[in-house]
């Protein structure tokens, strides 16, 4: 039988020399050759002011909770429809999470209704660009400069998108990339973090050395190093790096290709949406997207979980996620929902993700979409 994952970890077979290079090097601790050129590749990419790399988009989230000097008691404004780590890494410095509603098109959070949650303790608020799409920045960063907060972009999924010819993670004072097996590129695990305003660039490169000046030691500016900051150990391998590096040096083989795929999807899908079956992913205008996921929406859980289980049945791994955080344990004791919570839990529970990764071959994606058509004839 046919059998598609949902997920294959990007390869694109230029990652051996580049390990087998780092290996040779004698250097796989972090910040060797490698996590530099990945630093640069990215600041070429998104024309950030500093990008370091991070042991994951996780540890990226909690350099940027530290960065903004989030205390107990402060409070943090993001979409509920999101990854976990979005929230803990605000968890862990003691901020009450304030989850509001998202828009049904993108699955972003709705920028219209933020104004509304903030309040004297709002200290930032964290857009989470949902399948590489980008929230609506310019609103977002009105609002946050009028309130005097900080905009912290989840980017994990976002990296080689662009919002008005803007790379996601540029946009705001802090930016978020994940390289985990199920990103875009990837690293095995890692990260990275996009420092947009010169102020933040010397404390995060403490930070992330564990709250030392090694950095600076390492570059001769200082001529012995020594604990000066909070931090801990954010820094990858080299081996990750390199990797990684042989993904990156030309970024688009692999974002061609998704893009590819995900514009065949589209097209073979596109009666059956018209049908008014099922619905089908929705890009704004300002928005240039990375193909990082293809989604559709079915007419509700029940149907969903029909459908998923249908094409199990025939070999596709398709999959669903998030349970909305302001409904789950951690989220109801660290966070409360900001009016009403009318498209977040509806909207999550429509929402199916069909196979997508580098490589995925066209005759796959027909395959695919052959059962999508099988299931609701
Ligand atoms: C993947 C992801 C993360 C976490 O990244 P890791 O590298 O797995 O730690 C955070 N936020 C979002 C929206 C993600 O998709």
């Amino acid at each position: 039988m046919i059998r598609i994952p949902f997920n294959v970890p990007p390869y694109i077979g230029k990652e051996d020399k580049y390990l087998k290079q780092a290996i040779d090097s004698r250097k796989i601790c972090g910040d060797g050759e490698f996590t530099k050129r990945c630093n640069s590749k990215f600041e070429e990419i998104t024309g950030s002011n500093k990008v370091l790399m991070t042991t994951s988009g996780t540890s990226a989230l909690e350099m940027a909770a530290l960065l903004a000097d989030i205390k107990p008691g402060d409070e943090v404004i993001m979409p509920s429809y999101t990854f976990v780590s979005t929230a803990n890494a605000f968890v862990l410095r003691g901020a009450v999470i304030v989850f509001v509603d998202i828009r049904p098109d993108t699955m972003n959070i709705n920028e219209a209704l933020i104004e509304d949650a903030i309040t004297e303790k709002t200290k930032a608020i964290v857009p989470v660009h949902y399948g590489g799409i980008a929230c609506e920045m310019d609103t977002i960063r009105t609002i946050a400069k009028k309130h005097n907060l900080l905009v912290i972009e989840d980017a994990a999924q976002g990296v080689m998108s662009f919002y008005k010819g803007k790379a996601l993670g540029s946009i705001g004072d802090l930016g978020c990339y994940s390289f985990h097996e199920t990103k875009n590129y990837s690293m095995g695990e890692g990260g990275a973090i996009l420092i947009n305003n010169e102020k933040n660039v010397e404390r995060a490169e403490i930070i992330r050395e564990k709250g030392t000046n090694r950095t600076k030691f390492f570059r001769g500016q200082v001529d012995k190093y020594t604990w000066v900051d909070v931090g801990s150990s954010y820094l990858q391998s080299e081996l990750n790096c390199a990797y990684l590096y042989g993904q990156i040096e030309y970024p688009h083989i692999i974002n061609n290709d998704r893009l590819k795929s995900w514009k065949l999807y589209y097209k073979l899908l596109k009666p059956l949406a018209d049908e008014g079956k099922i619905e089908l992913p929705y890009i704004p205008q300002e928005c240039t997207h990375n193909a990082h996921m293809f989604y559709i929406k079915a007419k509700d859980l029940d149907e969903r979980s029909k459908l998923i289980s249908y094409l199990k049945d025939n070999g596709v791994g398709a999959v669903f996620h998030y349970i909305p955080l302001h409904t789950s344990p951690a989220g109801k004791q660290f966070g409360r929902f900001h009016g009403e919570d009318i498209y977040t839990t509806k909207e999550s529970e429509r929402l199916l993700r069909l196979p997508m990764y580098y490589g995925l071959k066209e005759n796959d994606i027909n395959y695919i979409v052959e059962k999508v058509y099988g299931f609701y004839r």
